[in-house]
């Protein structure tokens, strides 16, 4: 147990940005003003910058890493995300991305400075100094790529505009340093802090982001008060004036055509629903409206399991080719609530939590599926309630388990990595998707067998109540873990995300002997793990029976309302442990290791016997 440490330190950003958006050249032209505050305690002599979408250009980074992965077949398919594909390479040139700086200056002073592809090094004339605030002006030029991946213009979904990742974005320094990762299509780490957007664009175009609207009765749209007038200034452009306190992006998308529903959650944020209709498809029209409906149903649970949504509003808007998170709003493809309740979780795991992606992919694509299974299974049972129905509270990990399924196929194909794999330098994006995602949520819903259901749950509270507007590493999580369980629990990352050696236990044998039975459990793979094993009688009765693993030093409260035996700890460096209990063996009827099957065991078929006398 270690006391409560101070949050480190970190960087601070404020975003002044003015732009505008032609509509018929696809061109974005700025400025940018950026207060950058070094909160550490390094002198830094050069500043980078995230110029991302210049990766939409053929022979890119993202175009080539795509293209060899393509040549990879995992079963029978390519291995590459197949929105991409090979299609940069064939982009013309007024389909391209770009960001080009046209001038950078820091407190008045021009800087050089080098483009490298999505990456920007500035070497500064004189350094930043500890607790000192830069302010740097940027000009910028940026041409909006044709949709490829996540940004872009004209996506398949109808939209004109997804307006992501599209501002020069200074890299996060932290106490490893610098961050320049070059774009290459997987996810960010960003700077905290307070972004002023002011976006000038035609003044049909109706758009939805990050960021509360400051002028909503200049702009209507559907954002001014209910029953006061809109005072729109005559004109073709419109610009729209936004501010984002306390986040580490800012996303938006435009259209002529969106469609905008708004409601308000008591006790939580206003919720946005922007999309696109052909005239008279009411099917559409439910679908999307379904989605605020669920939002408004779901908030109380999420906020007593997940804590409190931070900001004023949240945006589900259609666009971009998936589902993509961003601070206060998701760009999702269409009115999916799977997506919807997944896209929203990641308001708490990234955009609240703001773990580095790059390094902790799995901390929030594995947490956000985590969460999202278990909004869902609120969801379904409110509207069973609704109707009048019983419904079936499936037991952990019941609706866990297409990811425990997914992570087996991964440890059984000899393709799988450590979770510590940077995300871009995984050889497959076959083993990055199921690591993150799958391997991740069973990270947490092992965590639940191992410390506790009612323990995780409460970590999971505590993590969002010291960790939230910071950046989380995984190694933050894991001693947090220990301090709210009073359990040493570093074997766990050591194993689970370090390396890629899987768990499996067997039922060895059972005997009789001097009026005692004995049970004795083989660990066939390398991983050690607590054990619960239940035994079931003729009488109809069960009991657990707990063997604690030595490297926790502690035991986990009992989780049911099922009598439990503690055993003494299991030391991992025997391959065996036996215990005994004073029945008969005769009046059992089956031996289970962990009968509620949260521990991911690759091979299930050994963990149970069933008895016939
Ligand atoms: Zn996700």
């Amino acid at each position: 147990m270690a006391g409560v440490a101070q949050p480190r330190w970190q960087q601070k950003v404020k975003y002044i940005m003015d732009v505008r958006l032609d509509v018929n050249t696809n061109k974005l032209t700025g400025k940018q003003q950026l207060h950058y505050t070094n909160h550490s305690p390094d002198t830094l002599y050069q500043l980078f910058y995230h110029l991302y979408w210049n990766a939409f250009q053929p022979n890119s980074m993202m175009d080539v890493r795509s293209r060899e992965l393509g040549k990879n077949k995992i079963g029978n398919r390519a291995d590459w995300d197949g929105r991409v594909r090979d299609r940069i390479l064939n982009l013309k040139d007024n389909e391209i991305g770009y960001q080009r700086i046209k001038r950078l200056r820091i407190q008045g002073v021009a800087q050089s400075f080098s483009e490298q592809e999505t990456i920007l090094q500035v070497k500064l004339s004189k350094p930043v100094l500890p607790a000192q605030t830069v302010i740097i002006d940027l000009e910028f030029e940026a041409q909006v790529p044709v949709q490829i991946r996540r940004s872009g213009r004209d996506a398949a979904n109808g939209v004109r505009y997804s307006m992501t990742q599209w501002y020069p974005k200074i890299c996060e320094y932290d106490q490893d340093g610098w961050h320049p990762n070059p774009y290459i299509a997987r996810e960010f780490y960003g700077v905290w802090g307070d972004y002023q957007v002011n976006i000038t664009i035609d003044s049909s175009y109706l758009i939805g982001g990050t960021g509360n609207l400051q002028n909503a009765q200049q702009i209507g749209h559907g954002y001014q008060k209910p029953g006061l007038p809109v005072m729109t200034k005559p004109g073709k452009e419109l610009t729209w004036k936004f501010m984002a306190p306390n986040v580490h992006d800012f996303a938006w998308a435009a259209d002529p055509q969106f469609i905008h529903l708004t409601r308000q959650i008591k006790n939580g944020p206003e919720i946005h629903v922007i999309y696109k209709n052909k005239p008279g498809n009411l099917k559409n029209d439910s679908a999307w409206w379904k989605i605020a409906e669920a939002a408004e149903i779901v908030y109380p649970f999420i906020r007593e399991r997940f804590g409190a949504y931070a900001y004023k509003q949240y945006t589900f808007i259609q666009g971009g080719d998936g589902g993509m998170e961003y601070p206060m709003a998701t760009l999702i493809n269409g009115p999916s609530l799977g997506t919807a309740f997944h896209e929203w979780m990641h308001s708490w795991y990234q955009m609240m939590l703001g773990t580095n992606e790059s390094l902790y992919a799995w901390m929030d694509e594995g947490f956000t599926e985590f969460a999202t299974d278990l909004v869902e299974h609120y969801y379904q049972s409110v509207l069973a309630t609704r109707a009048g129905k019983k419904y079936e509270d499936n037991k952990l990990p019941a609706f866990h388990s297409a990811n425990y399924d997914s992570y087996f196929d991964l440890a059984a194909s000899g393709l799988e990595e450590p979770l510590t794999t940077h995300a871009d330098h995984f050889n497959s994006n076959y083993a990055y998707s199921i690591a993150s995602y799958s391997k991740g949520c069973v990270f947490i819903t092992q965590l639940g067998y191992i410390i506790g259901e009612k323990m995780r749950d409460q970590l999971l509270l505590e993590y969002y109540k010291k960790w939230r507007f910071r950046h989380p590493r995984c190694s933050d999580f894991i001693r947090l873990a220990e301090e709210v369980s009073g359990l040493q629990l570093d074997w766990y990352q050591e194993y689970w995300v370090n390396g890629t050696k899987t768990i499996d236990y067997a039922i060895d044998s059972l005997w009789e002997e001097k009026g005692l039975s004995y049970v004795r459990i083989k660990r066939k793979g390398a991983m050690p793990m607590p054990i619960d094993i239940q035994l079931t009688f003729k009488n109809q009765t069960k009991e657990i029976h707990y063997i604690p693993m030595y490297l926790m030093f502690g035991e986990k409260p009992a989780e049911d309302s099922l009598a439990r035996t503690t055993h003494p700890s299991w030391k991992w460096t025997d391959p065996f442990c036996t215990f005994t209990f004073k029945q008969r063996l005769t009046e059992l009827t089956s031996v289970e290791i962990d009968a509620t099957q949260r521990m991911a065991d690759v091979d299930r078929r050994n963990n149970k016997i069933e008895l016939k006398w």
